[in-house]
Parts: structure tokens; sequence; C-alpha cells
């Protein structure tokens, strides 16, 4: 059987596990602060703990650390990309981004997707399997180590569909902002899904300080079936009250992402329904250039067109912006890196995603 990855579990279970075993409550949150504070990667360097007691966890739990396979530095702005191999082949990858305000990093929740939107990298090869919660937060950790700088923001905006593996990602969230470990804010992380609408309804019930990004890309259901087949699930209209209902439960200001494709989701009349049916709801859109996907022909709008269906939301009182691209030159985008390495591997004819 395999062993239980320690760095997942968050201090009332590690709390727990440390009772059973006969120890005493305050070890935990000794070895809670090795991993998630000095955020070792080895037994051997809990050096508080007797060789006796590192003995016994080893024998009962392993530590899944994350191996840098690959790490490309943009040129353009410092945005470094890295491919992680996260055992048995599995590759996974996160995203650092510099801004005046702090280090912000994207990380991935699953290694591949099942939601099979169409201009989506991540998605081409299904589902390899869910991240546990140490492994989401590993992913910074390690990217702290490499930089030797703090990492104040999150975003899961990385492969996978988090609400999709939602149990690990809540331990995730718990473990990340926990003053005994890397003590990160809620209010500094975002989460991003392509809006599974249960799931959005418990997310709002766990009343969390992070923000909730939504992937619309459409003003309606027509248009979003087309391009992600999680429309068929659930419709537009139930999505777009369940970010309502979030917003108001929550008092956070909802986001919707919205990335623009020629011809596809970036006409005027979309700018208009889009804000029509954004009315009434405490949100902020952020509209995104599409990274071109050469098999769907689907194409960036040129920055004039992104310009005006911005102009188009302001002026209905949405408020806009259009988010700034960072590490073009390195595959920055979505599950690109991890499709190009994995067709290397594997011998596979590349999905042919430009940026
Ligand atoms: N599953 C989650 C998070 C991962 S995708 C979600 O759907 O939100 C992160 C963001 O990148 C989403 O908004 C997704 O729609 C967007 N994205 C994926 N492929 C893209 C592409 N080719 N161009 C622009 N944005 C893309």
């Amino acid at each position: 059987m395999d062993k239980t990855d320690l760095r997942s579990l968050t201090l009332k279970e590690l709390t727990a596990e440390l009772e059973k075993m006969g120890e005493k409550q305050f070890r935990a949150k000794q070895i809670y602060g090795w991993l998630h504070q000095k955020q070792v990667t080895d037994f051997s360097e809990m050096t508080n703990l007797s060789k006796a007691l590192r003995e016994k966890l080893k024998e009962k739990y392993t530590i899944k650390n994350l191996k840098i396979v690959e790490k490309l530095i943009s040129k353009e702005d410092n945005t470094i990309k890295y491919l992680f191999d996260i055992g048995d082949n599995v590759v996974i990858e996160s995203v650092l981004m510099r801004y005046s305000y702090g280090n912000a990093v994207c990380i991935s929740s699953q290694a591949g997707c099942r939601m099979g939107c169409t201009f989506c990298a991540s998605t081409a090869d299904g589902l390899e399997r869910n991240l546990l919660a140490g492994e989401m937060a590993a992913q910074i950790y390690e990217i702290q180590k490499d930089i030797g700088e703090r990492v104040s923001n999150v975003v899961i905006m990385g492969s996978g569909e988090p609400l999709d593996n939602y149990d690990n990602v809540m331990d995730f969230l718990e473990i990340i902002h926990s003053g005994e470990g890397n003590n990160l804010s809620h209010r500094h992380i975002t989460l991003s899904t392509c809006g599974l609408v249960d799931k959005i309804y418990d997310l709002a019930r766990e009343n969390l300080q992070i923000t909730l990004a939504i992937s619309l890309h459409a003003p309606n259901n027509l248009i979003r079936q087309n391009t992600m087949p999680v429309a068929r699930r659930y419709d537009f209209d139930s999505l777009i009250k369940a970010a309502k209902d979030y917003a108001d439960s929550t008092k956070r200001r909802v986001t919707f992402e919205y990335a623009l494709i020629k011809g596809v989701n970036d006409s005027e009349e979309c700018a208009r329904e889009l804000a029509s049916k954004l009315r009434g709801i405490m949100c902020h859109v952020n509209l995104i250039p599409v990274n071109d996907v050469k098999e769907n022909n689907y194409i960036r709008s040129s920055e004039e067109n992104i310009k005006h269906f911005a102009g188009i939301l302001k002026s209905l009182g949405i408020e806009t912006t259009i988010r700034r691209k960072l590490g073009s030159d390195i595959n920055a985008a979505c599950g690109q890196l991890r499709k190009s390495y994995k067709d290397k591997v594997e011998g596979v004819e590349g999905l042919n995603l430009t940026l």
C-alpha cells in the first residue's frame, strides 16, 4: 500500500495521527513546522525529533517531493516556468510571475484535466491524476527555495480543474494559510474554475476569503457549449446565479475570465449581452487575449478589438481589465509546456499551440 504523504495532512489530521502513535501533541506542531515553515524535504532534517520517532514516521509516511525537470526564464519579463516531476514520470507545471506587489505563482491542481475545453492545452490528453494538497503546497515551496524569495500570491490556474479535486484543494487552502505553516493570507489566493455549479455552492459554504475566478469565455450557453463541454452539464444561467450567490454570501467580488477568440466570442453583440448578464453582480471581468490554437482555427482577437470590447463593457457599468501577457516567449500559458514535454517524451506530434 502507498504510504500517506505527510505534507498533505492538515495540522488537525497530523495531530490525530501522532496521538494514534502514542506521541505528544506538540510533536505534531514541530513536524508541521518543519514541513510548512522550514519546508524541509526529508525526515532526516527534522533534527529536534528523536531518531526513533523519525524512523517510526518513515515506516508509515512518505514526503512526496517534486523535482524540477525544466525551468524556462522569460527574457522579456523574468517570468519563470517550472516543469516538475511528481513521480512515476508524471509532470506538472507552475509559473512564477513577478509583479510590483510581489511574487505570484500559478499552480496546477491536477496532472492533466478532464474538462475538455477546446482552447486549452491541459486537457488534450485527459486527466492523469489529482494532485495531493502537499503537492500543491510543494510547488510554492520549491519555487520559494529556487528564487530565495517569498511567494506572496497564489493563483490556482495552472493545469487542472480545482473544483474537480475539491477535498485536496480545500486541504491545500488550509495548509498554505495556516499560521503554524506558510502563513499565506487567503485574500492573496485566487481559485479559478470552469464552472462546476454544485461545487461553487460548496465553496461558498466554506466562507473563505479567497477570490473566485470563473472561466466564462462566452455571453450565453450556445457559444459557451461550443468551446466548453462543462456548459452542457451546467447551463449558463445557473452558473451566473451561482456566481451571484457566491458574491452575495461571501461578500467577495467574483472575477469572470473571458478569453477573446476572433469571430467566436468577440463581437460587439457579445459584449453587450455579457454586460446584460452580469449586471447586478459584484464582479469584475478580466479579458484575456487567447493563445492561438491552430487545429481549431482559434485566433486571438486584435488588440483594437479587445480594447473596443473592454470599452463597451465599461460603458455599460462592468468593471473590466485586460490581462497583461507575461512570459509569452516561454510557453507560459496553461498546460503548454507540459504538453510539449509529454509529446517530446512520448514521441507524439504536438498540439502545435503557439503564442
Ligand atoms: N480549470 C480552471 C483553471 C485552469 S485554466 C479554469 O477553467 O478556470 C486557467 C485559465 O486559462 C482559464 O481561464 C482557462 O480558460 C484559460 N485558458 C486555457 N487555455 C487558454 C488559451 N489557449 N488562451 C487563453 N486562456 C486559456
